[in-house]
């Protein structure tokens, strides 16, 4: 049986479960490399960062036990949190409150963009025009990937069209956040609601081209390989420690999307991102629910499970979803 036939066998609680850990284990990992480039990455772990326990205890870094999540997964409760309680209803004024309330406990790792819509005063009178405001007040220009990151889960939960772009508009207004919100969102949905439905490139980029054609032009390498299949599609060309454009959206999507095609395992996925750096927990959480949809709870090996120090908090989520669905 090759990989993509037995990928379909898995079943909808093994990817349900394996994408709500995924995400946790990506963005607890990519912790320790989170903002270094590939040459302090090597430096700080010559053997490559494998596992919580080498996690280096930097200024940064300390603030968070090791096996701890940051704000990606977080944010990503903030949503399942209102969905579970409204018991499947999303209710995008609900997860707007609990992002306030979550921001009001002045959380650790927060993204700049993230941070100045959350700190309007007036932020629940109407989130999406504070997002849109905030938005428009730096020119249009920023498109960073503080929504990407926690929509995993309405791939599970909610519309992946529709709920992706809304909860995503709660605090960035950029289409090119939004089209990599519905692309995520609606990539997990397949394989979870889909029977393991893995979207071909192009379909992708036709979600995107509705948002943004810079979305099409920045999974440039993916349509390249699969028009001329003899093109090699390393990780490294996409440069995730390149400090001009870190934490931009269509990076983090690249690299989820060349997780979901090219890794081998969930565990070959997530070291390959964790170890390229730059926004290393975002890129790896995104990429880690994608991977853990894909091949499942049982292919995450134990440890990074039991090594989650919030592990009882998934466990709980995870059984609401059950429950409601
Ligand atoms: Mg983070």
């Amino acid at each position: 049986m090759d990989r993509e036939t037995m990928t379909a066998v898995i079943s909808q609680k093994e990817r349900i479960k394996g994408c709500v850990f995924g995400q946790a284990i990506g963005d607890a990992l990519g912790l320790g490399t989170e903002f270094m480039s590939e040459r302090e990455v090597r430096t700080y772990y010559p053997h490559g960062l494998k596992y919580y326990q080498q996690i280096i205890q930097d200024a940064h870094r300390s603030r968070w036990a090791k096996g701890s999540w940051t704000d990606d997964t977080d944010m990503m409760l903030c949503i399942a949190d209102a969905i579970v309680e409204d018991r499947g209803t999303v209710d995008y004024n609900h997860v707007a409150r609990n992002f306030k309330q979550w921001f009001n406990h002045k959380p650790m790792g927060i993204g700049r963009n993230t941070f100045k819509v959350l700190s309007l005063s007036d932020y629940l009178a109407d989130p999406m025009m504070a997002s849109s405001l905030v938005w428009q007040s730096g020119r249009c220009q920023s498109a960073a990937n503080g929504a990407l990151m926690r929509t995993s889960i309405i791939g599970i939960l909610g519309d992946p069209q529709k709920d992706a772009e809304n909860i995503c508009r709660l605090t960035h207004a950029d289409p090119r956040c939004v089209g990599s919100c519905v692309i995520v969102s609606s990539i997990i949905h397949g394989l979870v609601h889909g029977n393991g439905k893995i979207p071909d490139i192009e379909e992708i980029c036709l979600l995107g081209d509705s948002f943004s054609p810079e979305i099409r032009n920045s999974l440039y390498f993916e349509t390249r390989q699969s028009s001329e299949p003899s093109f090699k599609y390393d990780l490294r060309q996409l440069n995730l420690s390149g400090k001009e454009d870190m934490g931009y959206t269509l990076k983090a999507l690249s690299a989820s999307i060349w997780a979901l095609y090219h890794a081998k395992s969930f565990e070959e996925g997530l070291w390959e991102i964790v170890n390229a750096g730059g926004d290393a927990d975002t890129n790896a959480a995104i990429a880690g629910s994608i991977l853990g949809a894909k091949f499942g709870f049982n292919s995450i090996p134990t440890q990074y499970v039991d090594g989650l120090t919030g592990r009882s908090r998934l466990e709980t989520l995870y059984n609401n979803i059950l429950n409601i669905l």
